[in-house]
């Protein structure tokens, strides 16, 4: 029976300590939450401004669940592209400052998207190592060749443009990489992207309402503009909903609503998840003391570790992560800050490279200057 082999592989899982397990969420996301029936201090969620539990976003859901019903009923293409869906396209083009947006219902999808309608086998897609698990499954579906250099190693892309042969390219990279908090050098592969006619996919879930004075994201921070960048962010982190969007040119945007596969042939998100979400760039807006908050928490962590023995990678993120380097002292550290009641999780291989096992410290504008300060003082105490 194939459940044997299913067995046996669990069973492998569970004896090298790899099981994944859930934790029951019982309260609303923020900074102090109820999980698996005890309150606790968490540094673990993408909630960066804290908007997931915003009242304002529930009360304009709710309005619209009045409005426009729980569902959507069909694809974009059929009849499920709502009037809320339209404006918040437009509203999210003007926020990123780009001609055209596309809403996906999540990012996993968006990115499947944009690789697979654009890229094909005489093509080759150059990609960070470190790049998202969506990104690299994108390119495997699309059959393009698959082309990774080190992380953030500007050299070693140039040598792979120089030698491709492909008929079309993209360089496919995370903006805010999601496991070190470290920015991709926008400035500089764009240049090399003009050097060898390339186009630029910027992941930017992690970017989108956090970098730039006004949070519009990393093209914001680095003040680039170019046709041949192909804008992705996520909606169900900083934006504190659920979804995503492709923006860029309006032929590339057109193109995609005609011919990529994860937006033709799927449901529309409910209308209401549009409302909430245009609520949710108007708070961006209007509550400019969250990234401000966020700046002076990612500062006061910085400051407050004094752990000699880990280190912080150097990030100016939200995404703080804390190297301990063997999986065991990880797990032992973020099992010691749980007993304190603060919940931090440990990530280890192969989500990261070996010896790198890290408590990855996320930060969020629900936090307080004293939740952050209960943080460091625990870790500067466990390792003395
Ligand atoms: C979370 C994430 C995604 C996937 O977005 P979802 O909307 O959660 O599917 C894609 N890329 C990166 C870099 C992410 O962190």
């Amino acid at each position: 029976m194939v459940f044997q082999a299913l067995q046996q592989e669990l069973a492998g899982r569970e004896s090298a300590g790899l099981l994944r397990r859930r934790r029951l969420l019982e309260s609303m996301q923020g900074a102090h939450i109820q999980v698996d029936g005890r309150e606790v201090l968490s540094f673990c969620s993408n909630d960066y401004l804290g908007l997931a539990a915003h009242p304002a976003l529930a009360v304009a859901i709710k309005q619209a669940a009045d409005a426009s019903g729980a569902g959507s009923g069909a694809s974009h293409l059929i009849t499920g592209h709502h009037q809320y869906h339209h404006a918040l396209e437009l509203a999210l083009a003007e926020f990123v400052g780009l001609p055209r947006a596309l809403l996906f219902s999540t990012g996993y999808m968006a990115n499947i998207a944009v690789v697979t309608a654009l890229m094909g086998r005489d093509d080759a897609v150059f990609a960070d190592k470190l790049n998202h698990a969506s990104l690299n499954d994108a390119v495997q579906l699309s059959r393009a060749a698959f082309k990774r250099y080190a992380h953030n190693d500007m050299a070693a892309l140039e040598h792979l443009l120089a030698t491709s042969a492909a008929r079309r390219k993209l360089v496919a990279v995370d903006a805010v990489f999601s496991m070190d908090g470290d920015l991709a050098p926008v400035p500089q592969l764009l240049a090399l992207c003009e050097k060898y006619d390339a186009w630029l996919l910027l992941d930017d879930a992690h970017g989108f309402g956090v970098l730039g004075r006004d949070g519009r994201g990393v093209l914001q921070h680095f003040a680039v503009h170019d046709p041949r960048i192909i804008y992705m962010a996520t909606l169900g982190k900083a934006a504190g909903v659920s979804g995503a969007f492709v923006a860029g040119d309006a032929t590339l945007v057109e193109y995609l609503v005609q011919s990529a596969r994860t937006y033709v042939y799927t449901t529309a998100a409910p209308p209401l998840l549009a409302a909430g979400l245009l609520q949710s760039l108007k708070v961006m807006a209007e509550e400019g003391w969250r990234r401000e908050r966020l700046q002076a928490l990612i500062h006061a962590l910085r400051a407050g570790i004094r752990a000699e023995r880990w280190q912080l990678l150097e990030s100016q993120t939200p995404i703080q992560p804390l190297i301990i380097g063997s999986n065991e002292e990880a797990l032992s550290v973020s099992e010691r800050l749980l007993e304190r009641g603060i919940l931090v999780p440990a990530i280890r291989p192969p989500t990261v490279p070996q010896n790198t096992a890290r408590l990855r410290i996320s930060l969020s504008a629900a936090h307080t200057l004293e939740d952050v300060t209960q943080l460091t003082e625990a870790i500067n105490d466990l390792a003395r």
